[in-house]
C-alpha cells in the first residue's frame, strides 16, 4: 500500500500513476477540495504551439527565477510539459482550443479550460482515481516516524499510528494562506513543510513567497482575477484611469508578478484606489464565464471598474526534492506545492505550478523502483535552528496579520527581526496547526532577514538591489 497525503492535483496525478502501475493507493485528505488546485484559474504552462519550444519555455522561466532556478530541473520540467499535455488529452481531458499568455511569457503557451482549469481538472483527476479504485478517506496527517533516515510511519488525527511504511508521498500543498491578504483557502497552513521539518526533512528558499498582483474581494467573497485577463487585453488603472504599471516595467500589466504587486502594492499605500479595466476583452463572458459570474453575482459586469489589491499567493519554498520528489529521508517524497525542486527559482512564472505538480505526480512511479538519489544540499546555506518546545500558541489570525506586517511585499531587516522575536517566543515542536502555522512563518521570516538583498519575490527596502553573494539557497534543518 502507498499512501498519499493531500487530494489536490499532485496527490491526484501520483494516484491515478501509482494505481495504473499496480501499487495498492490509499489518499488521505485533510479536506477533498481544500487546497489551491481546486480553485486555481488560468492554466498549465507548456510549449506546445508551432512558434515555441520547451527550449523558450525554459528561457522564461530561468529568467523570471531571477538567477536562482535549478537548471536541471528547469530543463526536465519544461521538456516534459507537452508530454503531460498530451497524457491529459489522451486520457479525454478536453483543453479550450486556444492557447494563453500571462505575465513573464513571451510566447502563448498557457493550457487551460475556461478560467477555471483548476476546477475542472481536479475533479476530473479525482473521478478517474477513483474509477481507478484509489481509496480516498477525509483524515489529518499529524506527524511522521523515522528511523535510521527511513520512513517508518505516520500518525494522522483519526487513525493514530500507521506503521510498516516504505513509502509515503506527501502532496499537502503550500501556506501562503498565512498572510492577511491572500487568493489561498484555508487548508493551506503549511502542515505538510512543518511536520517533515520536525521529522528531520530539509527545506529551502522560504524567503520566497509570491504574491499575486490582481485579488478582489467582493461582497465578502474573494476571488483571484486570472492573469489571463491581462494577457487579453484587462488594464489595470487607478481613480484617475492611469496605467501607472508601465511607470514600473516596459511590459506594464504584462510584467512579472513580483513588479506589479509591488506596483500596485505602492499605488495603495500613496493613496490611490488601483483598479483593473475588463471593458477591451472580446467575448468577456465566453472566455471567462468564471469572472462574469462572479462580477454578476455582485452586480457587476466587465463594463465596470473592478477593485484590486495584491495578496500571498503560492509559497516557492518547501521541503527540498530533486525533480524524482525524493526527499532527504529515503521512503518520504514530497510532490507539488508543499515541495521545493528548484524550478521556480526566486520567482514562479506563471502557469508552471501546476505544470510541476503533474510532472511530478504522473512520474512518480518510474522512480520507485530506481536507487535512491536525494536531493542537492551543497549548493547553499545550511542552518540548523532549535524548535523551542514551550511557551504559548501564537492564534492563525495573529500570524496572518505578523506576516502581512512585517514579512509581505516590502520588508525591513527591522520588521523582519521584529517577525523572528515574535516566532522565536511561540511553541513550535508541538503538531498543531497553529504550531505548523507559526514554524513555517519563522524560517521565512528568517531566511528572509538572512537574505540582505531583493531578488525574485523577495524585496528588501533596506537591500535593494540584487548581491552575487546571495545567489545561493537558504536551507534549514532542525537540530537533532
Ligand atoms: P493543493 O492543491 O494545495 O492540495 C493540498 C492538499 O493537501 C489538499 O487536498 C489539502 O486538503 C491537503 N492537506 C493539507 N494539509 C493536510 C494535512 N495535515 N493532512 C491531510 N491533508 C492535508 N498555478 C498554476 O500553475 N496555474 C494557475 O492558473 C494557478 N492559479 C491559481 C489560482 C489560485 C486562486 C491559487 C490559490 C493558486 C493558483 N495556482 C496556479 C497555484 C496552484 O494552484 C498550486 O500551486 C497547485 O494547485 C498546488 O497543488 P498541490 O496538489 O501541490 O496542492
Amino acid at each position: 500500500m502507498i499512501y498519499i497525503i493531500g487530494s489536490g492535483i499532485a496527490g491526484l496525478s501520483a494516484a491515478i500513476a501509482l494505481r495504473r502501475a499496480g501499487y495498492d493507493v490509499t489518499v488521505i485528505t485533510k479536506e477533498l477540495h481544500g487546497g489551491s488546485s481546486y480553485v486555481s484559474k488560468g492554466g498549465i504552462a507548456a510549449a506546445t504551439a508551432i512558434d515555441d519550444s520547451p527550449q523558450m519555455h525554459a528561457e522564461d522561466t530561468l529568467r523570471v527565477g531571477d538567477g536562482l532556478c535549478d537548471v536541471e530541473a528547469v530543463r526536465y520540467f519544461t521538456s516534459e510539459a507537452p508530454v503531460i499535455i498530451e497524457e491529459l488529452i489522451r486520457m479525454g481531458f478536453e483543453f479550450d482550443k486556444d492557447l494563453r499568455l500571462e505575465g513573464g511569457h513571451f510566447r502563448r503557451r498557457v493550457h487551460h479550460k475556461t478560467d477555471e482549469t483548476g476546477r475542472v481538472l481536479t475533479e476530473f483527476l479525482l473521478k478517474e482515481a477513483v474509477g481507478l479504485g484509489v481509496n480516498i478517506v477525509e483524515d489529518e496527517l499529524m506527524a511522521l516516524q523515522i528511523g535510521d533516515g527511513v520512513i517508518r510511519g505516520f500518525v494522522t488525527r483519526e487513525r493514530g499510528l500507521i506503521s510498516n511504511v516504505d513509502y509515503l508521498v506527501l502532496a499537502m500543498g503550500g501556506y501562503a494562506y498565512l498572510w492577511q491578504y491572500t487568493s489561498n483557502p484555508s487548508t493551506n497552513t503549511g502542515d505538510g513543510v512543518a511536520i517533515a521539518l520536525r521529522a528531520g526533512a530539509v527545506v529551502s528558499d522560504m524567503e520566497f513567497v509570491q504574491f499575486h498582483p490582481t485579488i478582489t474581494t467582493l461582497g465578502g467573497e474573494t476571488m483571484l482575477l486570472t492573469e489571463t485577463l491581462r494577457g487579453e487585453g484587462a488594464r489595470i488603472v487607478n481613480e484617475l484611469g492611469e496605467r501607472f504599471a508601465f511607470n514600473y516595467h516596459e511590459r506594464g500589466e504584462l510584467a512579472p508578478r513580483d513588479v506589479l504587486s509591488r506596483a500596485i502594492y505602492m499605488e495603495l499605500m500613496n493613496g490611490h484606489r488601483v483598479y483593473m479595466d475588463l471593458s477591451d476583452i472580446e467575448d468577456f463572458d465566453r472566455k471567462f464565464p468564471g469572472v462574469s459570474d462572479f462580477l454578476g453575482r455582485h452586480g457587476l459586469s466587465n463594463k465596470d471598474r473592478v477593485p484590486i489589491y495584491p495578496g500571498a499567493h503560492f509559497t516557492i519554498g518547501g521541503l527540498r526534492v530533486n525533480v524524482r520528489g525524493e526527499t532527504n529521508i529515503k521512503g518520504l517524497y514530497a510532490i507539488g506545492e508543499v515541495a521545493d525542486t528548484g524550478l521556480h527559482g526566486a520567482n514562479r512564472l506563471a502557469s508552471n505550478s501546476l505544470l510541476e505538480a503533474l510532472v511530478m505526480g504522473f512520474n512518480l512511479p518510474r522512480y520507485l523502483s530506481e536507487p535512491w538519489d536525494g536531493p542537492r544540499l551543497d549548493d547553499g546555506l545550511l542552518v540548523t535552528i532549535k524548535l523551542r518546545d514551550n511557551g504559548p500558541l501564537m492564534s492563525i489570525d495573529e500570524v496572518r496579520r505578523v506576516n502581512w506586517e512585517y514579512v509581505g511585499i516590502l520588508r525591513s531587516g527591522e520588521g523582519l527581526r521584529k517577525a523572528v522575536d515574535l516566532y522565536e517566543r511561540v511553541n513550535m515542536a508541538v503538531s498543531t496547526k497553529e504550531s505548523n502555522a507559526a514554524l513555517v512563518s519563522y524560517l521565512t521570516a528568517y531566511a528572509a532577514l538572512l537574505r540582505t538583498e531583493s531578488r525574485g519575490t523577495h524585496y528588501r527596502v533596506d537591500y535593494p538591489g540584487k548581491d552575487i553573494n546571495w545567489q545561493k539557497r537558504i536551507y534549514f534543518r532542525v537540530s537533532p
